[in-house]
């Protein structure tokens, strides 16, 4: 099955091709670009759901009619910023979408909060748009803890800072192969992959 990514996050499309190579439904996730690129999307309708919806419909009018989308809405909610940066995890610093500096604002707002409330979850919201416009939605979610500096080199955006539960080691640090065991995108893809193999029904 072919599901063109709506997303010009290489990173994302990077894990969600390893998710899918690494099951046992074949699935090509197909890069934007093949079609002229992802055209911008504004985030603004405060759901993971919401915003997943609009960039799938965005690159959905450039397809050819049979064509299946896939989208990724994602973020981390800390519980300490009452949910937030949440759908805004990649403007938070700014409308600019600066990774290293929406990292770096999550570790100055966070400096002095306490060890006992530094609690967040990565949330994942899966869109598929199909020829019909009919929609499938499958939601990821991996809880853990914010470190107060960032540690490790793999994997982007906040990954440095989050220490899933039950490990001891960032996604960063953990790499790609056990983040992709147990992280937000992982869970969602893995009910995505389930209702593929139960002949998306
Ligand atoms: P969006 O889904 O395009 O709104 O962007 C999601 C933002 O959330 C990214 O720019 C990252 O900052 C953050 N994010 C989502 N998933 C991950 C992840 O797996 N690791 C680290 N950061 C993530």
């Amino acid at each position: 099955m072919k599901l063109f990514f709506a997303s010009g996050n290489l990173h994302k499309a990077a894990e969600l091709q390893s998710l899918a190579d690494a099951g046992s439904v074949p699935v090509q996730i197909i890069s934007a670009r093949t079609v002229g690129g992802m055209p911008a999307v504004e985030e603004d309708t405060g759901t993971f759901v919401g915003n997943a919806r609009k960039k799938a419909q965005a690159l959905r009018v450039r397809l050819p009619a049979d064509a299946w989308v896939l989208a990724d809405d994602s973020g981390v909610c800390v519980d300490a910023l009452g949910g937030g940066p949440g759908v805004e995890s990649a403007y938070f610093a700014g409308p600019e979408g600066d990774a290293r500096r929406n990292l770096a604002k999550l570790v100055t707002v966070m400096r002095d909060v306490p060890d006992s409330n530094r609690g967040a979850q990565f949330r994942c919201v899966l869109l598929v748009l199909g020829p019909d416009d009919a929609e499938e939605i499958f939601e990821g979610m991996c809880a853990g803890q914010l470190l107060r500096e960032p540690r490790g080199g793999a994997g982007f955006g906040y990954d440095p800072l989050f220490v899933p539960a039950g490990y001891s080691e960032t996604y960063a640090e953990l790499g790609d192969a056990v983040k992709n065991r147990i992280s937000h995108r992982a869970h969602a893809w893995a009910r995505l992959a389930e209702w593929i193999r139960r002949g998306r029904a």
